[in-house]
């Protein structure tokens, strides 16, 4: 015994998504383009942002260490592969996952 969709079902349905395809499209796009962090933005400056942790010089930050970059601090939002994501003190902008600025913290788990 086979079930078929009712023909008005199946053409709301349709449309539906076709309604919904652009909308989803829009919030996937909006979340991969959040604007990159400036280093020399005056907040980024202030916290002594690098877009690089392998850039900071010893001489200037000694309690840096190399293993110290943004995927790993406790203020980073995106996963510690994420190239790039959101850190809350820098809204509405991503830091690269790379980076590095003065009040890096170790995010517990990595
Ligand atoms: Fe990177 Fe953490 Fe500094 Fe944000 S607070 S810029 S995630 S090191």
């Amino acid at each position: 015994m086979s079930k078929t969709l009712p023909r008005r079902t199946l053409i709301k349905a349709v449309l539906l998504g076709g309604a919904a395809l652009p909308l989803a499209k829009h919030l996937v796009q909006d979340a991969e383009a959040a604007p990159m962090v400036d280093p020399n933005d005056a907040v980024a400056k202030s916290l002594a942002y690098h877009a690089d942790t392998t850039k900071v010089k010893a001489a200037e930050f000694a309690t840096h260490k190399p293993t110290q970059k943004c995927a790993n601090c406790i203020q980073f939002q995106g996963k510690a592969a994420d190239k790039q994501g959101a850190c809350n003190l820098f809204p509405g902008k991503d830091v690269a996952g790379a980076g590095w600025c003065k009040v890096w913290a170790q995010k517990p788990g990595t």
